[in-house]
């Protein structure tokens, strides 16, 4: 009977996913069907592109102030420290302003390469496999690029001209992950888009990859750990608790420049402060449990 039960559950499960499956693809397709025959390529890959990173990240983003001000889910914050209203305001007004004189003219001097290496918006689809192996490679590359890039901007003369403005933020919040000096922005935004410029991927494949990386980073610097953050249950991924280590401490000391994994900085040797506080940290923990 546990059996029938099983595979009766097993199909059902199969059935839905299906189904699931065939609507989202459905979907998908009758909006880029909707897009392609209204908007021309170029409006799609620059404009588009950037109307959807501005919602992603702004919507992904706006609410970790939201908890930071209203104090909810405090218990789940990495530092106890929080950020005044005006220093919030600025670093969204700062972005505004970074996002439309800098990010939208990016995305435009970038297009014709884009279009050069086979970038298409046309039916049909690539498979699912297709892009995910993509996805799977630009964040492999982007993180590569990254690591080496934020090591750079951690010298001396380029920490203080450029990439201190990123960490004027020691106790970052979501929409920090963008807060960054235009320069910096141009440098390290090379990491995100070499790895489509390189593959000529789908528009899909790029809006996905765009977001997947907006939703990592503003995840990143969030400020809070939760059970279900998803650092807790893949094993190589970075997440918040890694990168807000990177924040809090002096440039010089800080260690975990990966963006998105955490093998590089343990590869290299750059992470050993954060593995000793957790080292340390854990032991607290142990010893308090054994008191109790
Ligand atoms: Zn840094
Ligand atoms: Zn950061």
């Amino acid at each position: 009977m546990r059996v029938h039960f099983s595979l009766y559950t097993e199909i059902w499960s199969n059935v839905v996913v299906l189904v699931v499956d065939c609507w989202c693809l459905k979907l998908v397709m009758s909006c880029l069907e909707y897009l392609i025959t209204n908007f021309s390529d170029f409006q799609l890959a620059c404009l588009g592109s950037f109307f959807l990173h501005e919602s992603v990240f702004f919507l992904s983003g706006l609410p970790f102030i939201l908890l930071e001000r209203a104090g909810w889910l405090s218990k789940y914050k990495i530092q106890t420290k929080n950020n005044t209203p005006a220093a919030q305001e600025k670093c969204i007004t700062r972005l505004l302003l970074y996002h439309f004189c800098v990010n939208l003219p990016l995305m435009m001097a970038s297009y014709p390469v884009f279009r050069l290496m086979g970038m298409r918006s046309t039916l049909p689809l690539p498979s699912w496999k297709v892009i995910s192996t993509q996805v799977l490679f630009y964040f492999i590359l982007e993180d590569f690029v990254f690591y080496w890039g934020h090591r750079i901007l951690h010298t001396k003369w380029l920490y203080k001209h450029v990439h201190s403005v990123h960490h004027e933020y020691a106790t970052p919040f979501g929409l920090t992950s963008e807060y960054a000096h235009p320069a910096e922005i141009l440098f390290l935004g090379f990491a995100t888009i070499v790895g489509p410029a390189v593959t000529g991927p789908h528009l899909i494949t790029l809006w996905l990859w765009m977001v997947l990386r907006v939703l990592e980073t503003v995840e990143a610097h969030c400020g809070y750990h939760f059970p279900w953050s998803l650092s807790n249950f893949l094993p190589l991924y970075g997440g918040a608790d890694f990168h807000d280590y990177h924040h809090r401490l002096l440039y010089t000391k800080s260690g975990n420049y990966s963006s998105t994994f955490v093998y590089m900085d343990w590869l290299f040797g750059t992470d050993k402060g954060y593995r000793r506080l957790k080292v340390l940290k854990s032991d607290a923990c142990e010893a308090e449990r054994k008191e109790i």
